[in-house]
């Protein structure tokens, strides 16, 4: 009995398969880049002509094919990459489908010259529409090259289809730039009708961004960071400012490998909200880390979409990290982890003239708005009545940042019962809890802000001093009090420059005893000069840390009640409360349940 069905030949079957694969010269660009990629090559050249209509060319110095694998190549289902269906859950390549080369070679005139490291010669392989039309031996450097001709010649409804050069072209570039943001570390060049349309060395991530996208995108990137168990995410969103109306700089890699993903696009979408004009896109380049086994790529064909095991972590980690970076930014909009200088607004300190312009501060971040109390002694003991007003003040405005509940504020307001304890804590105790602050750190907090904000504001108060002091300079303190000079006169120090290396000390910050004026000011010249090296902060801020650190109580200081309240008066009125300006710890809380618990 006849079978009315029968097998495709190969030759049709790679046919039908390139049309899933390769729609246009772009297509064709991305597999052959990849493949280079994949044989680990160090420099990848992609040579086009009219768009890669007529030619797509990619050499590579990876470490290229035998003779027996040059043909199986072009084989259908025939790879290298994966062995078992298991292998498709470990997948570390770009390519695994093993039908690129097959489905290119069926629908254009392909030319492959390879050779491995271990060959004194190389091997070519001519195939047009399926068929081997040439073989032979020649000598060619390590590595590959695969020239793709008359693309589409035996389907002219698919050539047919292509747009102009222009748009094609477009598409190559695409695919092109998808391709080497991924690979920082590999050489790429680029030409088309024989210009040089790109020529990108190894660099680093943001350097290759600028090189592709033009230099002033170097200012434009804030970097995200962020590592969890379930994925470490890394690169770089494009300030709020410089966002574009367009979807053009949006990129996602997962594993090295560019995607395209409707949700983590949302995740990302999410983190920028309000931070926006409306109709304008966020702009992103973000490359994600997961285990090869918690993602599908298999889903698509041309293996730009991705399924993820753990979607909504996934994109509850993003938003964050976005976030998080975004938020960084806003407070310190010159922050940048790859350049060196540093961290000007909200609290910048540039200008050094006689005539100093306000310096511009966004009222939201402006740690002080609410602080009317900040120039007063921190032991100014105060009267009940005053305090009382000033938690009032605390309740009412925004306490995000304070870290401390509404609840706990209420209640120390009604009745806040504070002592010390072991000479380095105050505790303070409340209806449902107490709080163990430490009074070093808390202090140290208080005169920070104090201090940023006597800069920032242009406000400190000058004592006259009784008698002025004279201190010696080395050559180091010298260059460094150029810096410090005008913040430190900002604050409130009378200082002139004598003899060369003495500096005379007329005047001082009204918080600042004379006792503590040499030690602090040495201190100021010789860590600014130490931070300034690693630390990239601001000379107000770097000023303000120091006096804080100089100045503030020792722990084992024994302190009496009204210093306590009055210690606690000026921290609860600190725009942040959680952490001193070294980023220590200040207070825990001890909730009654858990003493309860304890002694049960
Ligand atoms: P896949 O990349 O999915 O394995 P391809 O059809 O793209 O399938 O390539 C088939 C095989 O040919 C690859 O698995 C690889 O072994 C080999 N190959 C293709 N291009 C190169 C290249 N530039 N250098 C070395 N080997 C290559
Ligand atoms: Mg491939």
């Amino acid at each position: 009995m006849s079978s009315k069905i029968s097998l495709l030949p190969d030759h049709v079957a790679n046919q039908i398969a390139a049309g899933e694969v390769i729609q246009r010269p772009a297509s064709v660009v991305k597999e052959l880049l990849e493949n280079a990629v994949d044989a680990k090559a160090s420099t990848i050249q992609l040579i086009i002509k009219n768009a890669g209509k007529t030619l797509v060319q990619v050499i590579d110095d990876g470490e290229g094919m035998s003779n027996v694998d040059l043909r199986l190549a072009f084989e259908r289902h025939a790879t290298s990459k994966i062995n078992l269906a298991e292998d498709l859950f470990g997948l570390t390549t770009k390519g695994f489908r093993g039908e690129a080369l097959a489905s290119i070679a069926a629908i254009a005139h392909v030319e492959t010259y390879t050779r491995t490291n271990k060959e004194e010669v190389s091997h070519s392989l001519k195939i047009e529409g399926s068929k081997v039309v040439d073989q032979s031996i020649s000598t060619m450097p390590q590595g590959t090259s695969i020239s793709v001709k008359s693309l589409f010649y035996n389907i002219p409804a698919r050539r047919n289809f292509l747009k102009s050069d222009q748009v094609e072209l477009r598409h190559v570039i695409d695919e092109f730039h998808r391709v080497v943001l991924a690979h920082p570390g590999i050489k790429f060049l680029f030409f088309n009708n024989e210009n040089e349309l790109f020529d990108l060395p190894i660099s680093g991530l943001k350097q290759r961004i600028s090189t592709i996208f033009g230099t002033k995108w170097d200012t434009q990137l804030i970097p995200v960071k962020e590592k969890t168990s379930l994925a470490d995410i890394k690169g770089f969103v494009v300030k709020p400012d410089f966002a574009n109306k367009t979807r053009g700089k949006q990129f996602f890699f997962v594993n090295d490998r560019f995607i395209k993903s409707p949700f983590l696009h949302h995740a990302v979408n999410a983190a920028f909200e309000g931070l926006l004009r409306p109709g304008y896109q966020p702009g992103y380049f973000l490359y994600l880390q997961v285990d090869p086994k918690s993602i599908d790529i298999n889903i698509h064909p041309t293996k730009t979409e991705v399924k993820f095991e753990e979607e909504q972590n996934l994109y509850a980690i993003l938003r964050a990290a976005v976030k998080h970076s975004l938020g960084i930014f806003q407070v310190m909009p010159t922050l940048d982890f790859e350049q060196n200088s540093f961290l000007e607004v909200p609290y910048a300190f540039k200008e050094k003239s006689a005539v100093i312009p306000p310096i511009e501060i966004d009222s939201n971040f402006n740690p002080f708005k609410n602080d009317s109390n900040s120039n007063s002694s921190s032991f100014s003991t105060g009267n009940d009545a005053q305090r009382e007003e000033l938690y009032s003040g605390i309740q009412q405005k925004e306490i995000s940042s304070l870290n401390l509940s509404q609840e706990s504020l209420m209640e120390i307001s009604e009745s806040p019962k504070v002592f010390q304890l072991f000479s380095k804590y105050i505790v303070c105790t409340l209806k449902t809890h107490m709080l163990v602050i430490d009074q070093r750190r808390a202090h140290q907090r208080v005169l920070y802000e104090r201090f940023l904000n006597a800069i920032t504001n242009k406000k400190g108060i000058s004592q006259q001093l009784l008698f002025p002091m004279e201190l010696k300079l080395n050559a180091q303190q010298l260059n460094q009090f150029e810096y410090v000079e005008a913040a430190l006169e900002i604050l409130g120090f009378q200082l002139t420059l004598i003899k060369e290396k003495t500096l005379v000390i007329k005047g001082a910050p009204d918080h600042c005893p004379a006792s503590k004026i040499e030690g602090v000011i040495e201190t100021l010249l010789s860590e600014s000069e130490a931070e300034s090296s690693s630390e990239h902060f601001s000379h107000a801020d770097q000023v303000a840390k120091t006096m804080a650190k100089s100045l503030a109580i020792k722990a084992g200081k024994y302190m009496d009640v009204k210093e306590q309240q009055a210690l606690l008066d000026d921290f609860f009125g600190c725009k942040e409360t959680s952490v001193s300006p070294f980023n220590r710890q200040i207070f825990i809380t001890l909730e009654k349940k858990e003493i309860e618990q304890k002694l049960n």
